[in-house]
């Protein structure tokens, strides 16, 4: 062999090292409580993307300011069984001469991009002057991830979590009334256990969008059922009774009620909780958690209070220290972790600092345990589709930053003042003083350019993929 073929051979053999030192592929989850924004967020984060080439809309995303992303283009990916986020349909929404906000998010989904780049590093770059990052980029419902202590539950553990949940809350109860009229030791028609858990699911549905009472969201499938709408695995409900939850449960036969319950509960955690958390565990790099501030704002003392606890059931699914049960059951994976506070264009500018502290508080706990397990945690005030401009006028004989917007639900531009965030946390006195006017904007009809305006979009993915262009 002459020496110039081997040269090239093993300069060949260094490629293929380099190639695979180099990261080739980041998967980003994406998730939030309904209405957090997600779907706006990644039509957004895909758009910026997609445009790279003429965007210069991305000043703190490193490796777009200094030229070296070349184009990005979406690919196929390998996940075949998971349906593709609607990127396509939710751009038309945006763009269409009656402009729409897109579909929210249901279920799970997925989306590929292929990034092409300028490699940095100055010994990668004598072997090789390009890469390609490719990014996954996964859609799925917050409400979800609060499944994740179910695994950890009987179904008899989590009928008497409920029963002490209801027994606390102020809900009405007249689901609660008919089921404990049934007889559980008994056999019970499978029409009627479709009936009575298809009214538990209304209940619980209710006092989540009414009253905000994000704890009784479980399970996270009967409020966002995905592709299992109508599916008998969802057909079950807690026993509430505390007379029968403190009985001898050994005797009872397997055609009763109780048995029936219990065997579609353990089915549900073994088929659906468990599959998805392996699934997300094992193969998610960096996650983005999305937080509606400006719901919580509106709607008061006890609403914040609701979050923040909601909040810190979610993080739990990164506390995942050397002896924690999460790593002993999966290999999690995720060594960055982004909470968002999103629609800051809801906020003037100069309230933005107010509004990501005002984050930062509900976190409080929660945060440090996670900046504990070795995850870099960030937190941001960022709007995916910024649909107002800052503009100064008077408010109640003052003048003050405001935000000015097509209001959705009249079609009238309109300025609004939403108030001052405080931004430390606040007693139930202070909060009752407080007044917030957060309104809902639509997307303005004259969108010019194809990419779309945004707050912060940069510093987002400078966070999430930033690094891996070297
Ligand atoms: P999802 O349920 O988490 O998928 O939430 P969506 O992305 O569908 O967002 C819910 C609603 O929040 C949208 O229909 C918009 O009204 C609003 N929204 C989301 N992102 C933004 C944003 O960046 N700016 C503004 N002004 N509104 C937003």
């Amino acid at each position: 062999m002459s020496d110039k073929s081997s040269i090239k051979r093993v300069l060949y053999k260094v490629e293929q090292l380099v190639e695979r030192g180099i990261d080739k592929r980041v998967r980003i989850a994406v998730t939030g409580l309904s209405g957090a924004g997600k779907t706006a967020f990644i039509t957004s984060l895909m758009n910026q993307l997609l445009h790279i080439a003429d965007n210069d809309q991305l000043p703190f995303l490193r490796a777009a300011k200094e030229g070296r992303i070349l184009a990005t283009k979406v690919s196929s990916y390998d996940e075949l069984h998971i349906p593709e986020f609607k990127y396509k349909q939710s751009l038309d929404a945006i763009f269409d001469k009656k402009p729409t906000w897109p579909v929210s998010t249901t279920g799970i989904s997925q989306a590929q991009l292929d990034i092409r780049y300028t490699i940095k590093n100055e010994w990668l770059k004598k072997l090789q002057k390009q890469s390609q990052l490719t990014v996954d980029i996964i859609d799925y419902p917050g409400e979800w991830l609060l499944d994740l202590p179910l695994l950890r539950l009987s179904f008899k553990d989590w009928s008497m979590q409920c029963h002490e949940l209801l027994e606390q809350s102020e809900l009405d109860s007249s689901w609660r009334e008919q089921a404990v009229e049934l007889i559980y030791q008994q056999p019970l028609q499978d029409d009627k256990i479709a009936q009575v858990s298809t009214e538990y699911k209304d209940f619980i549905r209710q006092n989540f969008s009414q009253q905000h009472t994000y704890n009784l969201l479980q399970p996270g499938r009967f409020i966002l059922p995905g592709e299992l709408a109508g599916a008998p695995v969802l057909d079950f409900f807690p026993v509430l009774d505390i007379d029968i939850l403190n009985s001898d449960w050994s005797t009872l036969s397997s055609d009763s009620l109780i048995r029936i319950l219990e065997k579609r509960f353990n089915y549900y955690k073994k088929q659906i909780i468990e599959p998805f958390f392996k699934e997300y565990f094992e193969k998610v790099d960096r996650q983005i958690l999305l937080v509606d501030c400006l719901e919580v704002l509106n709607n008061g003392y006890q609403n914040y209070r609701n979050m923040q606890f909601t909040l810190s059931e979610l993080l739990k699914s990164f506390h995942y220290g050397h002896s924690n049960w999460i790593k002993r059951m999966f290999s999690p994976s995720i060594d960055k972790l982004l909470i968002a506070a999103t629609k800051a264009d809801h906020v003037p500018p100069e309230q933005h600092r107010e509004l990501e502290l005002f984050l930062q508080k509900m976190l409080q706990g929660s945060r440090n345990d996670i900046q504990y397990e070795g995850i870099e945690l960030e937190t941001l005030a960022i709007s995916a589709i910024k649909v107002t401009e800052a503009v100064m006028a008077e408010h109640q004989a003052q003048k003050l930053m405001c935000v000015k917007g097509v209001e959705l639900s009249s079609g009238d531009e309109v300025i609004n003042y939403p108030g001052k965030i405080a931004p430390h946390s606040l007693s139930k006195e202070l909060w009752q003083e407080q007044q917030y006017d957060f309104v809902d904007f639509a997307i303005p009809g004259n969108l010019t350019s194809s990419i779309l305006p945004h707050i912060r979009m940069d510093k987002v993915l400078q966070f999430l993929i930033g690094d891996k262009f070297r």
